[in-house]
């Protein structure tokens, strides 16, 4: 079971969390929405060698954080995972929409100038200027585009720049996450949890929930859950390899 995107930090007892991934065998992307949250979340993976740390800073906290900038240039040579990054162009978040851009760029020049890294992205309402900024920083590495939400239109684009996705119990849930899923390639998807923000029944869901997309993602490609989870570790494999800049092929 694979968790591309999780705020292990945020659960109320993230160090258990971080034990039952381990006992569970759940490889984990923890990803962080402020650089300063980087030390008490990396610290949660020590000892866990499925578990990674991503250097993040949510597009919804670009306005308060932004000075955190050199922050994130200082421990950006620690990780090869950045996120959460991205924009968000919800209503509530238009007055800091110029501190977004902001910092999404200064991110996507940092990481080409650091020869890459992977990326979990949020682009909630921003579909399309999350695009044109990964399409202008192409060396910017893997862009994952986490619980996708724009157009079909929207969806190919992203699909021809390149983008990797990753879906969850939360997205799989609807009929429009469902369909959106199921154009993606197969060879592009990933699984997440976003939890604890991602709910399901109104309880947050744990990386090992990810278990019932691996269920879903079975059904919409007519494949029993165990071909499901090959295709899905095969995916990440690939992902590792193409992040590291080796063509797929080659190894
Ligand atoms: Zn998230």
């Amino acid at each position: 079971v694979i968790d591309l995107h999780c705020h292990l930090d945020l659960y109320p007892e993230p160090a258990a969390v971080a034990r039952e991934c381990e006992t569970r065998g759940v490889y984990v992307l923890s990803v962080t929405n402020t650089p300063s949250a980087w030390d008490g979340t990396a610290a949660l993976a020590e000892g866990s060698p499925r578990i990674r740390t991503a250097l993040g800073l949510h597009p919804a906290l670009a306005r308060e954080r932004r000075a955190e900038l050199p922050l994130f240039d200082r421990l950006l040579p620690l990780t090869r995972y950045v996120g959460e990054v991205g924009l968000d162009g919800s209503p509530e978040l238009r007055g800091s929409w110029d501190d977004q851009i902001a910092v999404f760029l200064h991110v996507l020049q940092a990481c080409s100038a650091a020869g890459g890294r992977a990326m979990t992205i949020h682009s909630r309402r921003a579909a399309s200027p999350v695009l044109d900024m990964l399409e202008k920083h192409a060396d910017a590495g893997t862009a994952i585009l986490h619980w996708f939400s724009g157009s079909p239109a929207e969806l190919r684009r992203a699909i021809n720049v390149g983008c990797w996705f990753s879906v969850g119990p939360a997205m799989l849930c609807s009929a429009k996450g469902r369909a959106m899923a199921a154009a993606i390639p197969r060879s592009r998807v990933l699984t997440e949890s976003d939890g604890p923000f991602a709910q399901a029944r109104g309880r947050p869901l744990y990386p090992w929930d990810v278990a019932t997309a691996i269920e879903a993602l079975a059904s919409l490609w007519g494949v029993d859950a165990r071909q499901a989870e090959d295709q899905l570790a095969r995916n990440l494999r690939s992902l590792i390899i193409a992040e590291q800049g080796f063509s797929e092929e080659g190894v």
